[in-house]
Formats: structure tokens, sequence, C-alpha cells
């Protein structure tokens, strides 16, 4: 396929906001493509080359392409970084630049979605002396041979950045529209479709397929290549795999133990809630990998966690899901959160970190067992399984602290008890489900005393002055709109931030953070990629018209970061609008 075709659609997909239009552009192009091209372009369409999940980053900074243009273009470095300034968006800038450069130069062979997807690839692997060069050379290759409008998603494509605004769900309901439209050789009004969608019908069938193989995948590129290839009887055999992360089960809130049991029902297995890292580890024989709820797969930076599993876990194979919470190596003592976090992104000096800051396992769950998925098995069974096969060992590994009860002053015990031994609240969870993955279905719901929070992205700041000159001082967040891929403002904050590290979460901390992110500036105000997550506390929801959401948040302030969310696990648009009515 030619690279143009797939940078026409990404232009569609950008020039509306509807997520309907969206469903149905994306339908019609992948229902006329050939099978063995759809998952290259299912995840080129999520501005990807490489599955979410993988460990192949492409990792090119902006500098790099500027450097890359100027090789194409001959227009100088300044020059580019000033257009840059004036589009906030490197991919626009480039297809202007490119657009200019093409009146004199005739045009040379076409580019394929191939050639795009594989040089892109590569990258990737580059490394070693002289590696920057090279990674230039290839990226300015890539972009003399490109059109203008391809250049855009090109530059896009490497910085991670594509803003066509696809969410999942219409990823996966446009996937599900083509292959059914393929098979019924139809062409389905979107209106009919959304219509088909939202009530028990042979599309809404397939859709719920679609979203059932994903959730053990993790992957849309392989289950829609199967898919259009095979046809809906294949996704059964698409399986969890070890050593490939599921997304973890979800838990709504509720407001007290009554609740819970109308959401789980009676009885209910209550468990506390530990307040660490979640973690998902997959073991087969003496492999073991170990990936956080965003996907990452952090084994490296873990190796006291897969000696644990090696010992202790005594089984051939499973995936467990735990949290590891961590603790002082001296005092014994539980450590807050964000103290393990640091683990996580630590690359070198590991071993010594894991003596320092080592991390007690409390399971949970487990949802493969002995070459078997044990998704659909209950809770209950899956909890015996889990009795049967881990040693315990305080400050090592530990099941998670159970008890089974329908009665409400038991379980109001127990929840004052988990409290008092510096959990953050408890879990309620229904005795016979199965495990949803990627779900707030309510199999499970977790109970907390405090306040609402809301996780929003930041993107926009504004620089200090005086004492703060040199520190980003005000941020704006912005909840994620699920339906558009959209970020969405809704307020901003500038307290809950501590003058020097000891004290917490500092200035210069979130300075360092976001700098790396910042897309362009203009006066004290820069605009940040919506990469770093944080937990806003706030007195109330208010309807606003100063912000992009239509919210604004009063009295907002920073409870901590959250390094453990993606930027679209940022709280909904839906959650705040349903949390506003319930005001
Ligand atoms: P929160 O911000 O309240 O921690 P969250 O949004 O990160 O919640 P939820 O799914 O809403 O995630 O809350 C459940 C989280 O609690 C799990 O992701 C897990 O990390 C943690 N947890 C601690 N103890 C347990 C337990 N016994 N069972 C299930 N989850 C637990």
């Amino acid at each position: 396929m030619q690279y143009s075709e797939l940078a026409g659609l990404y232009e569609k997909l950008e020039a509306t906001s509807k997520r309907l239009e969206k469903t149905k552009i994306l339908a019609d192009f992948l229902k006329e493509c050939s099978a063995k091209d759809v998952d290259k372009i299912i995840l080129m369409v999520q501005g990807l080359v490489f599955p979410k999940f993988e460990e192949n980053k492409i990792g090119i900074a902006s500098k790099l392409v500027v450097k890359a243009l100027n090789t194409a273009t001959g227009i100088s470095s300044p020059d580019i970084e000033k257009s840059w300034k004036k589009t906030g968006d490197l991919g626009l800038t480039a297809e202007e630049l490119m657009k200019r450069k093409r009146q004199h130069t005739l045009f040379s062979e076409s580019l394929s979605v191939d050639k795009v997807y594989k040089n892109i690839r590569k990258l990737a692997e580059i490394e070693g002396t002289g590696s920057t060069d090279v990674k230039m050379k290839t990226i300015s290759e890539l972009l003399t041979s490109a059109k203008p409008l391809e250049t855009r998603y090109i530059v896009r494509l490497l910085l991670e950045d594509l803003r066509v605004g696809l969410g999942e769900g219409t990823l996966r309901d446009a996937i599900a529209l083509a292959y059914f439209e393929r098979k019924e050789k139809k062409d389905i009004d979107i209106q009919n479709a959304q219509g088909l969608f939202g009530k028990a019908s042979e599309l809404s069938e397939i859709r719920d397929k679609i979203q059932q193989a994903y959730d053990v995948t993790n992957d849309y590129a392989a289950v829609a290549g199967i898919l259009m290839d095979k046809g809906i009887d294949y996704l059964k055999k698409l399986q969890l795999d070890v050593f490939k992360p599921v997304k973890v089960m979800l838990a709504q809130k509720v407001k007290d133990i009554d609740e819970g049991f109308e959401k789980v029902g009676k009885p209910a297995a209550l468990e506390y809630k530990y307040d660490g890292f979640r973690m998902l580890i997959g073991k087969e024989k003496d492999k073991i990998t170990i990936h956080t709820r965003r996907l990452e797969n952090v084994t490296k930076q873990f190796p006291d966690v897969v000696s644990l599993i090696k010992e202790n876990v005594k089984t051939e194979s499973c995936i467990i899901d735990c949290e590891a919470v961590g603790f002082d190596a001296k005092t014994k003592k539980y450590v807050p959160f964000q103290n393990i976090s640091q683990r996580i992104k630590r690359k070198y000096d590991i071993d010594k970190m894991s003596k320092e800051l080592p991390v007690e396992l409390n399971v949970f769950d487990i949802i493969y067992y002995e070459g078997k998925s044990m998704i659909d098995e209950k809770f209950e069974n899956r909890r015996k399984i889990l009795e049967k096969i881990i040693k315990q060992k305080e400050l090592k590994i530990r099941l998670a602290e159970q008890l089974i009860t329908d009665n409400k002053d038991k379980a109001q015990r127990f929840y004052e008890k988990s409290l008092n031994a510096g959990n953050e609240g408890i879990m309620l969870k229904t005795l016979n489900a199965p495990y949803k993955p990627g779900s707030r279905v309510g199999f499970m719901v977790k109970l907390k005393p405090v306040m609402e929070t809301l996780d929003l992205v930041i993107v926009a700041a504004e620089w200090g002055e005086g004492k703060r000159a040199g520190w980003l001082t005000s941020f704006t967040v912005a909840c994620y709109d699920e339906d558009t891929d959209e970020f969405l403002e809704i307020g901003k904050f500038g307290t809950g931030i501590k003058e020097k590290e000891e004290e917490g979460t500092s200035f210069e901390e979130l300075t360092k953070l976001l700098k790396p992110f910042i897309i362009s500036e203009k006066g004290r105000e820069v605009i940040i990629k919506p990469k770093i997550v944080v937990e806003i506390k706030f007195e109330e929801i208010q309807k606003s018209p100063s912000y992009s959401s239509g919210y604004a948040l009063r009295f907002p302030r920073l409870v901590r970061i959250r390094e453990d969310r993606r930027p679209d696990e940022s709280s909904a648009l839906s959650q705040i609008q349903g949390m506003y009515k319930e005001q």
C-alpha cells in the first residue's frame, strides 16, 4: 500500500472531531485493505509502530527531527524552530517547509507504508557511537522521499504524537464495522450502524468479541489482523500469553459498606487495599516477567521480585496480580507509594536500590495457571489456587488479608482494622465473579475514606517569577475525552507543591519532569505534551465556559504525581459529568 493512502486517512480522521464520522472513515478504509496490511495499519492509525507493551520505543527527540528537516530541505534549524513555535506542531511545520521546497524539485518515486513502518522501527535498533547521525540520516532520507502531507504524519509518528484523535472505543467499533460490512458485502449507513451497536445484533456481538480478544492481548493490531484474515471464530484462539501484559481489572468506588455489599453481593470477600504499585507477574518455569498496570515491562528494575517469585510461587506457570508495597529496609515500616515509584524509572544501581527500598508483594488474584486461562474461573476458586501455590513470608510475599462475610458490623471492623494497619481502605469482591480485564464492571469495588480526587494530565504551565524564576509554577490540567481521544482543560493549580524536595513533590521536580515535553512557549506560558498525570484534590466541580471541558475545579491542589497512570487513563470527561450531577 502507498503511504499517501494512509496519510489521506490520517487527514480525514484529523478533519473531524465526531466519533461516528471517524468510525465510518476508518471502517471504509479497513474494509478495502488487504489482510496482510491490516495489522500494520491498525498500529499506525494509533500512531505506533510497536505494540504498546513492547519494550522497543522509537525514542526520537524533536531536536533530531529539526536537524533531519534541515538536511532534507536546506532550511536552517533556527528558521525551522521559528516556524515550529508558530504552528506548535513540528509535523505541520515539516509539511509547510516541504511545500516550499517542492517547487524546486521534481517528485521521485512514491513511498510505501511498508517502507515508513520498517524505517521507523529500525530507528529503535540503531545504537552505539555515531548512532545519532545514522538516525538523523534515516529520517531525512524518509522525509526527502515523502510528499508534503506525508511528512506531516511521518514527523508526528516519529514524535509519537499523531493527533488524529482516535480513541480505543472508536478503533474497536471501526474494526467491527469493517469486518461486518465486508462479510455482508454491504455499505452500512453510520446512523444505522450506531443503532445496531446499541442493541443486541450481530454487529454488537462482533464488537464485544473484538473487545474480549483485545482485553487479553492488548493488541488491536493482532486482533484485527486475525479477524480480517481468518474470521471471527479465530479470535477465540487469541489467548493469554504469560509474558504479555493483560489489562488489569479495575474497581468502582463505593461510599460505604452498604453500597459495597449492594454492588458485589453477599457474602463478599473483603480485602485490605494496599497502597503500593500494581504488578502483573508472569511465570513460566524460571522465566519471570513483571508488568505495571500501564503495561510497561519493569522486570529489569525488580530483580528482588523475580527471586521472590522463583522461591515462593510453587507452580510451573502462572500470571498473578498483586500490589507491591515498599518498606524501609531498616525500620521495616511501609513507605509511601511515591518512594517505590522511583524504582520503576531506575536504570542503574538497581541492586542497591532493591536493598534500600525492598517491596512486599500482596497477591490478590491469579489469571493464568498451569497453562490455562483462569479469567472465567470464580474468584473464590482463584483465591484457593493462590493459597495452594504461594509460600507466604512476611515482608516478602503474602496473600491479601481477606475476610469473607455478609455481616455489616464485621465488615466495618475489618475496614477499620485495615485503616489502622496503614492501608488505604478495603476492596469488596464478588465471590463467584470472573476476572474482567480492563473494566470497572463492579465485580470488585473499593472503599476508602479520603475525599474525591481526580487524576488529570498537565497540558500547560507558566514560568514563575522572582524567587521562583526557572521553575514552572502554575499548571493547567485536563481530563480525557474517550470519544475523541482529546484532553480537555478543567483547571489550574499552583498549590500543594513544595519549595523543597524533602517536603514532598517540589516545583523543581515537576519542572524537571515536564521540561522535555514542552511543545511551545509564549512569554511565560508553555504548552506541554500530555504525558504527566497528577492526582488533584478539590472542593467542588463547577460548570465553566473558561475551560474546554466545560467544567472547572474549585480550589484544586496537588496530591501526588501518578507515575502509574498513562495519560489516557486520566479521569474521563464522562466521570466528571457524573460527579458534577451527583454533587
Ligand atoms: P486508587 O487511585 O484508588 O488506588 P486506582 O484508580 O489506581 O485506584 P482502582 O482499580 O480504582 O485503581 O483501585 C484498585 C487498586 O487498588 C488496584 O489497581 C490495586 O493497585 C490496588 N489494590 C490494593 N490492594 C488490592 C486488593 N486487595 N485487591 C485489588 N486491588 C488492590
